[in-house]
């Protein structure tokens, strides 16, 4: 084990609050987590989902438990427009099982946060400025540590000494999000509470699903992938409200493209509760060099659609803490955390460009598709069968 010594870690958001829980169960003596923001980020975020044999194995490596609220899901409903179609939901092209529980970002943020031991000094409002990597260790704005953990995000200013020259990649479309309570949303006896809802059409489809509220109840959360119209300028990380021509390409494809059910179920989302989100990729690669390690987005961002952005992060968290216990040095340990985590990084960014163009860039005639068809094209752009993200052992 390697025990004893300081360790800083780069950003207190999933990743970050792992992490030092990650550090902490390693051995380390001294934990300092630098958070940029105040520490309001629980009010913010909307929906993410956990395969359930994930969530397995995270709650078997002491990450998650029980006490983070969710909202289970079992099945996956494929829905299309046919105005023929008697159901409001439009024609049901098949179900797939869909085993993944789903969380309310903020309040599985506070509840992780909340497991960071007080022994850990976690600086809200203070991000990181100057760093600079020696081969004994770590120096972050004057202090000095044994080693830096990077989950500050996929902007990562540990990246950029880490592993330089690692950009992420714009994809080339966008997700237009919103959520909100569901007893705002007309109907919804109609759609079952355990039912994931892909809405597909001709260049892109919407996710919908049920997330726990923070009083016992649910909001619904959608997540509308597809390219945005030409000549937009993108998004910024700061500001990711919707500008009036966003907001009309989403008006016209609500109309367009979507069964009344679900148009209602956007159209009825507050305007201050839309965002939009360019969509990136990339993975470092390494997940460590000498002294610094990343960790999450700051070390790979696969497209949502793989569904296991938290997952990942939370992965790399357990992988990291294995490597603390197993090795004696912050070196070793530190290299074999990234034997064991860059593999799977490169399989989710890469399984993410393929759902990307199979979803989004070349989708196919649904219309025409059964659910034989589908099932089959399915199990062809999962290939990997990484969907919600690979098995902890497997890296
Ligand atoms: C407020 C918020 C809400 C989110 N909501 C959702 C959601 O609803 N659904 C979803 O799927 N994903 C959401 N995400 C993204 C999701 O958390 C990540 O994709 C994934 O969980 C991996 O998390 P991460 O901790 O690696 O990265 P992030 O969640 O991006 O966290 C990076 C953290 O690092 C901090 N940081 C960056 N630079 C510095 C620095 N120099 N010094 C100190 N701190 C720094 C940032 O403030 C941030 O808190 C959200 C992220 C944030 C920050």
């Amino acid at each position: 084990m390697v025990t004893g010594g300081r360790v800083a870690v780069v950003g207190g958001s999933i990743a970050g609050c792992a992490a030092a829980l990650a550090a902490h169960r390693g051995g380390a003596d001294e934990i300092t987590v630098y958070e940029r923001t105040d520490g309001r980020l629980a009010e913010r975020g909307v929906g993410l989902a956990m395969h359930d044999s994930r969530y397995a194995e995270l709650a078997a490596a002491g990450f998650v438990d029980a006490r983070m609220p969710w909202v289970q899901m079992t099945r996956r409903g494929w829905y299309v427009r046919d105005d023929s179609a008697s159901s409001p939901l439009g024609r049901r092209l098949t179900e797939m099982p869909f085993p993944f529980r789903t969380y309310n970002w903020g309040p599985l943020w506070r509840e992780l946060r909340a497991r960071v031991p007080a022994s850990v000094d976690f600086r809200t409002g203070n991000a990181a400025k100057q760093l600079r990597s020696t081969t004994r260790g770590v120096e972050i704005d004057g202090e000095s540590y044994d080693f830096a953990v990077g989950a500050d995000g996929y902007r990562s200013l540990v990246r950029t000494t880490a592993c330089p020259g690692t950009d992420p990649a714009y994809s080339g479309y966008l997700a237009w999000r919103g959520a909100y309570p569901e007893s705002d949303l007309p109907d919804a006896h109609l759609w079952p509470t355990d039912e994931c809802a892909y809405v597909v059409f001709d260049g892109g489809h919407i996710v919908i699903y049920r997330i726990p509220d923070d009083a016992g109840g649910h909001r619904v959360n959608w997540v509308f992938y597809t390219t945005p119209p030409t000549g937009h300028t993108l998004p910024t990380d700061s500001g990711r409200t919707l500008t009036p021509a966003l907001a009309a390409h989403l008006a016209s494809l609500v109309d367009h493209q979507l069964p009344p059910f679900f148009r209602t179920l956007i159209n009825t989302t507050p305007p201050a509760d839309r965002f939009v989100q360019p969509l990136y990729d990339f993975t470092a690669p390494h997940y460590a060099t000498g002294r610094l390690a990343l960790v999450g987005d700051a070390a790979t961002v696969a497209r949502p659609h793989t569904g296991a952005g938290a997952v990942k992060a939370l992965q790399d968290a357990a992988a990291l803490q294995s490597a603390l216990i197993s090795c004696t040095t912050p070196t070793e340990a530190l290299a074999a955390y990234d034997a064991h985590r860059a593999p799977a990084g490169r399989t989710m960014v890469d399984l993410g460009r393929t759902l990307g163009r199979a979803l989004v860039q070349e989708t196919p005639l649904w219309a025409t598709m059964t659910g034989t068809d589908l099932t089959a094209w399915w199990q062809t752009a999962d290939g990997s069968g990484a969907f919600g993200g690979r098995e902890l052992g497997r890296g």
